[in-house]
């Protein structure tokens, strides 16, 4: 084969029976292979503001957005030329460079509660060293995370909840000891008083509660107004850590992430430590965590915590990540709101019009719809997201996919729209939707 990255004369079937015969599923992550919407995984050979092109040069309008970062649009001009001009000195030195700085000051200037910033390569890592950082900070070892919520896929954090309000996790995967589980405690997001009664019971052994900003790995489900507040005055009163991961939320929401959402009402907070990913590396592998001085201090090779990365800070992918954030001005978050606002109308009008019973679920603005009338009010945990009538989503996506329009391949992952999608883009999404309710409707 000539370039395997452009169009193919070979299907998308084709390519994804020969893709599982040499990768596991087919995939480099699950949620590709199209498990919980079923048909056959589009094999993408490009990318341009809106749209994605699969190898049988069909174009589709896309809502996922490489799952966060892509803010301005695929391959937006300046950050391919920012990447290029990057590679042509060099891809990667394992030394420290100006750029990597310039970025951590970026995300400080915009994040006041962090005030020291370490660049990793992926949202898994930043959260897992966040994690060792503030056991190693309080020298404490349980750590409190959400039902629903996800962090990345290290060992502590793949825990389910067993039965009971609060109880001591039991491994979400094959593979993770269930010492390690043990050592996390699964509460009910939104739930202050599960979360009071963790604390009461085990508060000097909690070394910190890990938590989306706003939730969104289960389709979208905002915080209460004031319960990040409320968590961090809580784990605060116990001497425990707070860790708002902006991983999928940072310099999305606004330019400040959801931090800066709540920042300046009656909700504001201030985390320990926060993790980002994502729109930070502007579609490159750039993560990083930050947070109170003090805190950071404790990393090698000023403090006993290790972390380290061949990789972390690359000059090519943080070229990526300071260019996007360098573009994303207000006129982009104002791009965002409006289209995702449309989207929320648009989508709801037409299932309403089909006679779906639903509810919109909103962070900023990311979005998701939950189906049935029982969801219809919305929910505000994973008991409540798991309430709906998550059939009726595959035969709308595909629907959706059929008439060129690329959602999330699941109903449990948000929505994401780009400052690219213009009247063109949005309108092939809103002529899609009569369609997609029907089969909604009739699943
Ligand atoms: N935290 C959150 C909130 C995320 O959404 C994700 C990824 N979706 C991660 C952590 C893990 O990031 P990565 O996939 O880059 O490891």
């Amino acid at each position: 084969t000539a370039d395997a990255n452009t169009a193919t004369t070979a299907t998308n079937a084709e390519l994804f029976a020969r893709a599982q015969a040499a990768i596991p599923g087919g995939v480099n992550s699950p949620v590709r292979a199209f498990r919980s919407v079923g048909g056959t995984p589009r094999f993408l050979v490009s990318a341009r503001g809106p749209y994605v092109t699969d190898a049988e040069g069909r174009e589709y309008v896309d809502l996922v957005a490489g799952w966060g970062p892509a803010i301005l649009g695929h391959a937006n001009p300046e950050v391919i030329a920012a990447v290029q001009d990057a590679a042509s000195r060099g891809l990667s030195f394992g030394a420290s460079t100006p750029v990597e700085t310039e970025l951590a000051e970026l995300i400080e200037q915009r994040v006041a509660p962090v005030e020291k910033l370490r660049l990793v390569s992926t949202g898994t890592e930043a959260t897992m060293s966040a994690i060792r950082l503030a056991r190693g900070f309080t020298g404490r070892d349980l750590l409190v995370k959400f039902a629903g919520h996800y962090h990345g896929h290290s060992d502590g954090l793949l825990a389910e909840a067993g039965s009971g309000l609060a109880t001591f996790a039991l491994p979400g995967s094959a593979g993770v000891p269930a010492d390690v589980a043990a050592l996390t405690l699964v509460v009910p997001y939104n739930d202050l008083d599960a979360l009071r009664a963790v604390f009461a019971e085990h508060g000097d052994r909690i070394a910190a509660v890990i938590t989306e900003a706003a939730a969104a790995n289960m389709g979208v489900v905002p915080p209460l107004p004031g319960f990040n507040r409320d968590l961090v005055d809580l784990a605060h009163a116990h001497g425990a850590l707070v860790i708002s991961d902006e991983v999928l939320t940072g310099f999305r929401v606004s330019k400040a992430g959801w931090w800066g959402i709540e920042a300046g009402t009656d909700a504001a907070y201030t985390p320990d430590l926060v993790t980002f990913g994502k729109v930070v590396g502007g579609g490159m592998p750039v993560a990083a965590l930050g947070g109170r001085a003090e805190i950071m201090e404790r990393l090698a090779p000023l403090g006993p915590v290790y972390q380290a990365g061949t990789l972390s800070g690359n000059p090519v992918a943080v070229a990526a990540g300071v260019t996007t954030l360098r573009l994303a001005d207000d006129a982009v978050y104002a791009k965002l709101d409006e289209v995702s606002g449309l989207l929320q109308r648009e989508v709801s009008a037409a299932l309403s019009a089909e006679g779906v019973a639903h509810g919109v679920q909103v962070a900023g603005n990311l979005f998701s719809f939950l189906f049935g009338e029982a969801v219809a009010d919305g929910a505000h945990d994973y008991a409540g997201v798991l309430a709906q009538e998550s059939w009726r989503y595959a035969p709308f996506f595909h629907a959706m996919l059929d008439a060129g329009v690329s959602l999330p391949p699941s109903v449990f992952e948000a929505w994401f729209v780009t400052a690219a999608h213009d009247e063109d883009a949005v309108s092939r999404i809103v002529d899609a939707l009569p369609a997609a309710a029907r089969a909604a409707a009739s699943a």
